[in-house]
């Protein structure tokens, strides 16, 4: 294949289209890539990303985001951060370089405003009201997956491989808390010498089997995209449920050097592909003993 993306959930598929589109006409990878998570980022009926994202117990939309160049290996990484339109620009505008990779805070806020990123504030009026709804709740528990989803492109053009991510995390989250999605490894991994991965669901969860890397060793190890993507969800989610009786929401979209698609997951998940064979198609995967069972949605 010429060029390949795969995108995570539902919400990403006019963004899976938007970048097909730039990869079709021969753009930037890097560009192709943002364009679309771009789109999820900006659309406020998205709770869960950018504008209109859950806001943390204080009530501020802090997002986090990630790029990972698969040639270099170098990334760029925020988290935890308010006020500008796009984590993942920002997280690919501190790709470059070998040190001050992963900013957070006012830190990456500086950055962001020292470089000229977009500013915005994500909180919309229906993410205020919302919030205000939730505090009256917060009364009584909550489960803690409530209310959020990451949106993660995986591209390849011509062998390269790239991963990006974007997300204002657990809704309600403490201020501060940073989840997998800006942590390489983790949330993202690229490598264009074997492919890449990403995650989305509990943060906590998947950083306790850094799911990301975990999936692109398998592949190193020649396990095909699908085969690693279920293996290092199901490896995880059955030593989560020995040790601690359950395991919590993880799904992890894979992709070859090649572009070839795999994805692993525990619960109901809905994902995007395009391909220089294929135009954008939406997909549900369904767990189960034998790995996730896909099909068209
Ligand atoms: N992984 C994200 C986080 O923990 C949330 C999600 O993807 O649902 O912040």
């Amino acid at each position: 294949m010429e060029w390949a993306v795969i995108t995570t959930w539902e919400m990403s598929l006019k963004g899976c289209g938007i970048t097909a589109e730039a990869l079709r006409h021969q753009e930037n990878l890097d560009e192709a890539v943002m364009k679309g998570i771009n789109d999820v980022e900006d659309n406020p009926e998205y709770h869960s990303v950018g504008f209109g994202g859950g806001p943390d117990r204080e009530g501020h939309v802090r997002c986090d985001g990630g790029f990972m160049d698969g040639d270099t290996l170098h990334f760029g990484a925020v988290g935890s951060m308010e006020g500008f339109r796009s984590a993942v620009r920002v997280a690919h505008g501190l790709v470059k370089g070998d040190a001050n990779n992963f900013l957070v805070g006012p830190g990456a806020e500086k950055f962001a405003a020292e470089h000229g990123f977009e500013r915005r504030d994500n909180l919309t009026e229906e993410s205020k009201k919302s919030w205000e709804e939730e505090v009256e709740k917060r009364k009584k528990p909550l489960s803690a997956y409530d209310g959020h989803d990451t949106v993660c492109f995986l591209g390849m053009q011509n062998g390269r491989c790239v991963a990006a991510t974007s997300t204002s995390g657990l809704f309600m989250k403490e201020p501060g808390r940073v989840g997998d999605t800006p942590l390489p490894g983790n949330g993202f991994y690229a490598d264009s010498e074997i492919g890449a991965a990403a995650g989305t669901g509990m943060g906590e969860e998947i950083m306790k089997g850094a799911l990301s890397f975990a999936a692109v060793l398998y592949m190193k190890q020649g396990y095909t995209a699908q085969e690693a993507a279920d293996k290092a969800v199901m490896t995880l989610d059955q030593s989560l449920k020995k040790r601690n009786g359950y395991a919590q929401p993880m799904s992890l979209i894979v992709m070859d050097k090649e572009g070839n698609f795999g994805v692993g997951t525990n619960i109901e998940f809905t994902f995007c592909t395009a391909s220089s064979q294929s135009g954008p198609t939406l997909y549900k995967a369904m767990p189960s003993e034998e790995g996730a069972v896909i099909t068209k949605a």
